[in-house]
């Protein structure tokens, strides 16, 4: 697998519900979801309540486990534990003039559990392609988003490097700064 093409839905989605519960929650409410759903365009993806964001809020902590777990078996173990919760069924589908695609649920399954087939599908092929070792978590201590690292030499430390990485070398030198003068 071509580590630089971790562009698939599924990985992305898992990223990204994961860091949505970050220091600041992004999907606090039923709106947020919402727009969250409209942004990926997910097809049908039913009504939006209440009980569905409690559902997706219960599934950030178990994909992030998948992030943080010490081992591949680890890992492994809470994907396979996703996919045969979800019943995940993979159908090749064109709907909506799309290219063929996979849906990993059958049409009407609850929003959580499409999540959770797709995010963890997506994650069994880092995985599977041996990329266990670049599913990472920001060095960042005031951030902890999580990524996987495209880079040829797996180098990333941050989530984001225009972002955090630089908040992490201000902090670094002012440290330094600070040592050098009480020194
Ligand atoms: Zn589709
Ligand atoms: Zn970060």
């Amino acid at each position: 697998m071509n580590f630089e093409g971790y562009s698939d839905c599924g990985v992305v989605l898992a990223v990204d519900l994961v860091n949505s519960a970050g220091a600041t929650d992004t999907l606090p409410d039923v709106a947020a979801l919402e727009a969250f759903v409209t942004e990926r365009r997910v097809s049908a993806p039913g009504p939006i309540t209440r009980a569905v964001l409690v559902e997706v809020h219960a599934l950030r902590p178990r994909l992030r486990a998948i992030f943080e777990a010490p081992t591949a078996v680890q890992a492994a173990r809470v994907v396979n534990e996703l996919l045969a919760e979800t019943g995940a069924l993979p159908q090749l589908s064109d709907h909506d003039g799309e290219a063929w695609h996979l849906h990993f649920t059958p049409p009407g399954a609850p929003l959580a559990t499409r999540f959770a087939a797709e995010s963890a599908m997506g994650l069994a092929a880092v995985i599977k392609a041996g990329g266990f070792e670049r599913m990472s978590t920001c060095a960042d201590d005031t951030c902890n988003d999580v990524f996987v690292d495209a880079s040829r030499n797996r180098s990333r430390r941050f989530c984001n490097p225009d972002t955090c990485g630089n908040r992490s070398a201000v902090a670094a030198h002012r440290a330094r700064r600070r040592a050098m003068v009480a020194g």
